[in-house]
């Protein structure tokens, strides 16, 4: 039985079955049965003694006797229980129904078998409702060893698929394909780390023999599926580097030294400089820069984007630097054309906002040239933005954009791209209106050439039509005045093949000549004679197959992808970076600019409010400015919005007009609405912002020196942490102070402590990571990255490294996955890509 046969082919599973665990566990077919792991065992094949009992053991089997039975009595009705003791020690056995049948059902000082969950309470261990089996009868059966336990949902246990029925399905389909199960990986790497072979690891990872028989199943099952996401990403890392040309910056000119000499309004820190240089390096490389730059808020980001987009206007390109938010947007927009003044540079702003006659402007200034640089938000995204030449695309804050907008930027490179038969009509039409009669003469002798076709060519078409090349071959094709034998557009590649008369003298000529005018269009021109092509085929497509190996992939009307600087100021572990953006390259600025104080951060329960209003009061006679942030977590909910309105009227009460200007911010406020009360508390004619989280990314009023989080409780830390930055912008001392109401949860009290205590965006970042786990950080959920199977990116980063390692090592030695020894791999891989179970394109 195939592994991709629907799972109704497993004996006991009806059409209706298979839908119903298709649409609650996405289980379509056997491999994803397979590959639906449990998530706990019932482990009988261990027995523990009472002392060795931890807090944390969760379900337990012990040997022992029932010393004494009693009932007690409780709020409401009472319970049974019993002692239970072996040599060790004792605990209880507790029952809360069917109280009178247990008493008169259990031996007192007889040896029994018990098994259960345990509870931990004040010191001593108890089992509510144990199974129980005397020793003697325990001993006549063949125990079950360990069980699986499945992942349910509540549809699936109203509909009777219990945990014993899927384990059934699994069992028996284990039976009927455990044959067929392919080895993934080469013999070397499972010798290199000790795997167990594939199908004994699916076996036990099922129906473990022993608690060791599941750990080296579980070891080799995590292995293999960070080894396939990771062999994608480097990978795809090597196509971009190898393959995908990207533009040369080479030139440090006349903007970039300008600006450096004149118009940096400070030095850049060690970090901001080491991060310039790398992006240096990339941009000059001739590769296409795919670079993720992370650095906490405050770190110093806009400076580097903005020397970055300066190289790329010295070298005649455009660049764009796309953020979130439109209040963002603006003050990018704000800050790069206070930066450039007196340049002779051109920045516009494109947002949602832009009416239609500027759009139109903006839009032909991009076409022509004209405009360096575009800031906007995701308006930049459409179709009818169309830029002359992008060199550079500056994605800010990334978490906020879908990896889906991070490839559509990629588009956007050069000319508008288009595809390789647009392109070849483009050319077509060129030609086809300079020379109009000269055209239409060659489509005839195309046609008849394509008629009377050589011996030669046709043993070559049939080769190339094949497509073992992987890419696409026309015959016969209009290419300015000439017609070429064969091309491959998407490589610019030209074959020729050549009669006898090719060897004449005046023929030699006219061919150079051709092949000259050819080149200057970017083809290469690759010429075999007929005999070549007739007497050894193989040897003339090894050539060609080599010759499209060598060429750049991207070149179809000279557009390259753009470059593209992701910056991000969310940090993010690096085993987590090496998942979500295994593709990228990643430059971290891990230094602040001189001169900032640490922001001192307290937590105070509301009952505190009255001092801590004080403080305001005296923070604002000093001339500081603060923020009020409410949670809004659904900026819909009236739940919230009320909070919100409810806590700016208090404040309005306790901060009266006109000594105090207040300002308000929140997400269901018009654009223009928000961007007047912004600007007012930016300029200093408010002295307080209250807001929502609308103001958390990027904005940036140093004067503002104390940030208050109102049930602060309720935030994430890596929104905590984002809200902090507001402030801290300046030379004075800052405080943030974290409100919360008296209950808090175990959690809620782990990030308030967090912060208190450090202000290191990647310790905050990792235990944020721990709290909530890989799927709750930043954008990762679009990723698909992290739909992990078995492995988890916290605990298993120590295989996620060898993981990763594993595929860089084996890529370097063999990077088309071509060797024998790596068949299994390449199988499986071109299988995985085909189903899509590795996300697509990324970047
Ligand atoms: P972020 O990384 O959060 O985007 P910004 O680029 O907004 O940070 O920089 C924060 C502030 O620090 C800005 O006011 C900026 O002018 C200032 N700044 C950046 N780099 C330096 C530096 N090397 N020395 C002094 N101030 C700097
Ligand atoms: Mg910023």
């Amino acid at each position: 039985m195939n592994l991709d046969y629907p799972i109704t082919y497993i004996k006991g599973i009806s059409v209706q079955r298979a839908t119903l665990l298709y649409t609650e566990l996405d289980i379509k077919n056997c491999n994803d049965l397979l590959n639906f792991f449990p998530f706990r065992y019932i482990d009988k094949t261990q027995f523990y003694q009472i002392k060795e009992l931890q807090p944390n053991s969760s379900e337990v089997q012990i040997v022992g006797k029932i010393t004494h039975i009693k009932s007690v009595a409780q709020k409401k009705g009472s319970r049974l229980v019993a002692t239970f003791q072996d040599a060790s020690g004792s605990m209880e056995l507790v029952w809360f129904k069917g109280q009178k049948w247990i008493k008169d059902a259990l031996k007192i000082n007889t040896p029994y078998v018990v098994y259960g969950k345990l509870n931990h309470y004040n010191g001593s261990f108890s089992i509510p409702h144990p199974e129980m089996e005397l020793v003697s009868e325990y001993k006549k059966k063949l125990q079950s060893k360990m069980q699986p336990v499945y992942p349910s949902t509540e549809k699936l246990s109203n509909s009777g698929v219990s945990n014993k029925l899927m384990r059934g399905y699994i069992q028996n389909l284990l039976q009927q394909v455990y044959d067929s199960i392919e080895e993934s990986l080469s013999q070397e790497i499972i010798d290199d780390f000790k795997l167990i072979r594939k199908r004994e690891a699916l076996l036990n990872v099922h129906f473990p023999k022993s608690q060791e028989a599941l750990a080296k199943a579980q070891f080799r099952l995590k292995f293999e599926e960070l080894f396939f996401i990771q062999l994608q990403l480097v990978r795809k890392k090597l196509i971009n580097k190898t393959k995908i040309k990207g533009f040369v910056f080479d030139n440090v000119g006349e903007h970039f030294n300008h600006f450096y000499k004149n118009q940096l309004p400070f030095e850049l820190t060690n970090a901001q400089k080491r991060v310039l240089k790398e992006i240096r390096k990339d941009v000059g490389s001739g590769a296409q820069m795919n670079r993720l730059l992370q650095g906490d808020v405050g770190s110093g980001k806009t400076i580097v984007a903005l020397l970055s987009m300066l190289l790329a206007i010295d070298n005649g390109y455009q660049a764009a630097i796309m953020a979130p938010t439109e209040i963002l947007a603006n003050q990018h927009y704000v800050a790069v054309s206070e930066l450039l003044k007196g340049m002779n540079i051109s920045v516009d702003i494109l947002t949602g906002s832009v009416k239609t006659k500027k759009r139109r402007e903006i839009h032909t200034n991009l076409e022509d040239g004209s405009l360096h640089i575009l800031v906007g938000t995701h308006a930049l995204l459409e179709d009818k933005v169309q830029f002359k030449n992008l060199g550079i695309a500056i994605i800010d804050e990334q978490h906020r954009f879908g990896v889906k907008q991070r490839a559509k930027l990629w588009q956007k490179g050069g000319p508008p791209q288009s595809s390789q038969r647009e392109e070849a009509q483009i050319i077509r039409k060129k030609y086809m209106t300079a020379r109009p009669s000269v055209y239409k003469l060659m489509k005839e002798l195309q046609k008849s050439k394509k008629q009377q076709s050589t011996e030669a060519e046709q043993i070559l078409w049939e080769q190339l039509r094949a497509k073992k090349l992987e890419h696409k071959f026309r015959r016969q094709h209009v290419i300015d005045e000439f017609i070429v034998d064969f091309v491959c557009l998407s490589k610019k590649l030209i074959i020729e093949v050549d009669g006898k008369y090719h060897f004449s003298n005046d023929q030699k000529e006219a061919d150079e000549l051709r092949t000259k005018i050819l080149n200057e269009l970017g083809f290469k021109v690759t010429r075999f004679t007929n005999e070549e092509v007739i007497g050894n085929i193989e040897k003339v497509v090894n050539k060609i197959f080599q010759e499209l190996k060598s060429l750049p992939l991207g070149e179809v009307g000279g557009a390259s992808p753009p470059h593209i600087l992701v910056m991000t100021a969310t940090p993010i572990p690096r085993t987590l970076a090496m998942s979500v953006y295994g593709d990228l390259d990643i430059s971290v600025i891990d230094e602040l600019p001189p001169g900032r104080k640490e922001v001192k951060t307290v937590h105070r329960f509301d009952s505190n409010r009255l001092s801590v209003f004080k403080f305001l009061k005296d923070e604002i006679a000093k001339g500081r400015q603060v923020y009020i942030v409410y949670p809004l977590i659904q900026e819909s909910e009236a739940m919230d919005y009320k909070d919100l309105m409810d806590g700016y009227e208090s404040i309005s009460r306790e901060f009266p007009s006109p000594k105090y200007q207040i300002s308000i911010v929140h997400g269901k406020m018009k654009p223009a609405d928000k961007d007047f009360e912004m600007q007012r508390f930016v300029k200093g004619e408010t002295q307080i912002m209250v807001a929502t989280t609308v103001i958390e990314v990027g904005v940036n009023v140093p004067n503002a020196s104390v940030m208050i989080i109102e049930s602060a409780e309720r935030f994430g830390l890596s929104q905590l942490h984002q809200l902090r930055g507001r402030v801290g912008r300046g030379s004075d001392q800052s405080y943030c102070i974290l409100l919360t109401s008296f209950k808090l949860s175990d959690d809620a009290k782990t990030r308030l402590k967090t912060m208190v205590d450090t202000a290191d965006g990647f310790k905050i970042a990792e235990v944020d990571l721990k709290l909530r786990g890989p799927g709750n950080i930043m954008g990762t959920q679009q990723s698909g990255v992290l739909n992990l199977k078995i492995a988890d990116v916290v605990k298993d980063s120590k295989v996620l490294v060898s993981a990763r390692n594993t595929a860089i090592s084996l890529l370097q030695e063999d990077p088309n996955l071509s060797k024998k020894e790596n068949l299994p791999i390449r199988n499986t891989f071109s299988k995985m890509s085909k189903s899509s179970k590795i996300w697509g394109n990324i970047s």
